[in-house]
């Protein structure tokens, strides 16, 4: 089902807003991924929807292609925050969950690249949580 969908990065220059049916939703435990996020895994969300609109700050959108691959990534080059890939002829839109103000519409449908999975972010079942930073 197509639903609409706005986010934008952290320092707020960016917005975007897009009509999609996300049939994929993928965490994607990658080296290269774990390189560009910090973190142990990107979080994106694939569409082949075509209505997106830049709402602000399109000239502050840059896009990273990792030379020889397919491999992308969009931010904001005032504040890092990952954005939606959107390029022609690519045939799809990646859109990070993580830049999403509305609800993500769908949950993960795949774990992918697993065998790359860092050691540290395996098992956590047992690292206690806090609703905030501990004191
Ligand atoms: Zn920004
Ligand atoms: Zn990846």
């Amino acid at each position: 089902m197509s639903t609409t969908n706005k986010g934008g990065c952290l320092c707020g220059a960016v917005r975007f807003e897009l009509e999609a049916d996300f049939k994929s939703f993928f965490l994607c435990y990658c080296s290269r991924c774990q390189k560009g996020t910090g973190a142990d895994h990107a979080a994106n969300l694939f569409t082949k929807s075509t209505a997106f609109t830049w709402l602000s700050g399109e000239q502050a959108v840059k896009t990273y292609l990792y030379p020889g691959t397919r491999h992308r990534r969009s931010f904001c080059q005032h504040c890092g925050s990952a954005l939606p890939v959107v390029e022609e002829g690519l045939g799809f839109i990646m859109v990070p969950a993580g830049c999403l103000e509305t609800p993500v519409p769908i949950k993960p449908t795949a774990r992918i690249f697993v065998a790359e999975q860092a050691d540290w972010s395996r098992d956590l079942s047992e690292v206690p949580s806090f609703d905030a930073f501990p004191t």
